[in-house]
């Protein structure tokens, strides 16, 4: 899985590897990504393997997919997580900051399933699971960048979801709304920044919008993507899963 080293990433990887999984994580930052696979090790007895790459460097993503499918074996899952955004009005999106976002969040996206897709559709199973966000169903101000990268997410699954059906793989994305991670209190401050108030009352004006009216945990995002890579999820291809405490039904 990519950006498995912390936020819903490190979650995802806890939740698989907690059922037996063997599970590689992928992302910029060795140190993060060594310290979680240890500590999965040790909590879950779990073969983890920590690799470092970049999802939006194509010989990167080649190079890291081949080792992984070396030390591990083909892949039976892959969950195509990293990915982030940055707050900026429309006007203000710049073509490095649009380029930055469409390549992490959807290009990654594509890159990554490009490598693991003819190992699964030689074996006749899959299962390829998209962390995208609410920003795949709705715009929001100031994120135009991510809601687009976001959206292409989903026309990927979807398309993908079609091409596969019959193959035994099936390709879903999950779609979290604010949630506890550092991408979330990025948010946070933004909002305190840009309203001139503080860290708490920029928490209040977000979680406004949310109608559980708290923050998703990591821990909930997995829990979904860990059902789509589950045995009793095999019909369920094509979809888009909000976690996102009734923010979209
Ligand atoms: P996070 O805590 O900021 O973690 C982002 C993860 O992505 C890190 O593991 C990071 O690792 C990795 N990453 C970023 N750029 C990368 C790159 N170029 N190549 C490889 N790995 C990269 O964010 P998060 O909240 O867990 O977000 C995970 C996913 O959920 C993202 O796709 C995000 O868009 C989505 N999401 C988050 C929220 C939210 O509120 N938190 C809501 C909706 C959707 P390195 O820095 O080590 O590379």
């Amino acid at each position: 899985m990519t950006g498995g080293g912390r936020g819903i990433g490190a979650a995802v990887a806890d939740a698989l590897a907690r059922r037996g999984a063997a599970v590689t994580v992928m992302g910029r930052t060795m140190g993060t990504l060594e310290s979680t696979a240890a500590d999965l090790r040790q909590r879950h007895g779990a073969a983890v393997l920590a690799i470092e790459c970049d999802v939006a460097d194509e010989n990167a993503v080649a190079r890291a997919f081949a080792y992984a499918a070396e030390q591990q074996g083909d892949p039976y899952v892959l969950v195509n997580n990293a990915g982030g955004g940055e707050s900026a009005s429309f006007l203000d999106t710049d073509r490095e900051l649009w380029d930055w976002t469409i390549a992490v969040n959807l290009t990654g996206t594509y890159l990554c399933t490009a490598r693991v897709l003819p190992a699964m559709l030689a074996a006749g199973a899959g299962r390829i699971v998209n962390i995208a966000s609410t920003a795949a169903l709705r715009g929001y101000r100031t994120m135009a960048a991510y809601c687009a990268a976001k959206h292409g997410v989903l026309g990927l699954t979807r398309a993908l979801a079609l091409e596969t059906a019959r193959k035994g793989v099936t390709v879903n994305a999950v779609c979290p709304g604010y949630t506890d991670t550092d991408l979330a209190q990025e948010a946070v401050l933004n909002i305190a920044a840009a309203r001139n108030v503080s860290k708490d009352e920029a928490l209040a004006i977000l979680l406004k919008s949310m109608p559980q009216g708290r923050l998703t945990t990591a821990a909930e995002v997995a829990g979904a993507v860990a059902w789509l890579c589950a045995p009793d999820s095999s019909a369920v291809t094509g979809i888009a899963l909000p976690v996102a405490g009734g923010e979209v039904g």
